[in-house]
């Protein structure tokens, strides 16, 4: 809790002094970016609530640089992969400290994409439904109601579904990275559309192998949606779940950071 505070009271610290108001009221991404990446001239950082979950937390965006490539960033698909949030708080923090790590980049950190299953530190979000499961992907299908990989009622049927697809739609980001966890040795640079050249250069900093497939059927997942389908360079960071969050953060630090420079 105390990193929390301190996080939301350094955003609001850099937020005042690049002189722009901390937006604290829900908007929508296309209020928040009304012509698309670059819309937020002379500003260096933005703290931006897009909207809320299904219990009604805050989903929050960092946003850092105002022109350049747009790089999106995601953490916590999963709530119970508490890794993914710490290793995007911490790029958060090392941005916020030395935002010349992210020239020449319009970076979109979303730290927590599933508020409400991180609360309770459960996968899935408050309806039970698995968010990687979820997008409006050609193999999206029904599944079972109390399966751990629920589909959902109908594709797209989440609010937090909803809003990481409406941020991508507008920011057109060129690159975007998922960060995950996982067990028994499966860690990896897992990349879905053209997006291998990305997962050796994070394979150079982080050791990870590279993997074009994650070797499970996943319909309806965001990679599908967004590598496959809309040729989104996108990777999904599986973090090692035995490492501790300061591990995986100190072998990832150099792989994120190049992530974001994109060389
Ligand atoms: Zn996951």
């Amino acid at each position: 809790m105390m990193r929390r505070n301190r996080l939301t009271l350094m955003a609001l610290a850099a937020s005042l002094a690049a002189g722009c108001a901390t937006q604290d009221k829900t908007m929508t991404p296309s209020a928040v970016f009304p012509s698309g990446a670059g819309a937020l001239a002379g500003t260096t950082f933005e703290r931006i609530i897009l909207g809320e979950s299904v219990e009604g937390r805050s989903i929050e965006a960092f946003v850092f640089g105002s022109s350049g490539d747009p790089v999106l960033i995601l953490g916590g698909t999963h709530g119970d992969e508490p890794k993914s949030v710490y290793a995007a708080r911490q790029l958060i923090d090392v941005l916020l400290a030395d935002p010349g790590l992210a020239a020449g980049r319009h970076v979109t950190v979303v730290p927590v994409v599933n508020p409400d299953g991180y609360e309770r530190r459960r996968r899935r979000n408050v309806n039970g439904v698995d968010l990687n499961r979820n997008f409006a992907t050609a193999d999206w299908a029904v599944s079972k109601r109390h399966s751990r990989y629920y589909g959902g009622p109908s594709a797209a049927s989440e609010p937090e579904t909803q809003l990481v697809a409406e941020l991508v739609e507008r920011l057109q980001p060129l690159r975007i990275l998922s960060i995950h966890s996982i067990g028994k040795r499966k860690f990896c640079n897992n990349y879905n559309g053209p997006a291998a050249d990305l997962a050796e250069l994070m394979h150079a900093s982080n050791g990870y192998r590279v993997a074009p497939d994650i070797g499970y059927p996943t319909p309806g997942s965001f990679g599908t949606w967004a590598g496959f389908e809309r040729q989104i360079p996108t990777i999904t960071l599986e973090l090692p779940s035995h490492d501790s969050r300061e591990r995986c953060w100190k072998d990832n630090r150099e792989a994120i950071l190049a992530f974001i420079r994109g060389s």
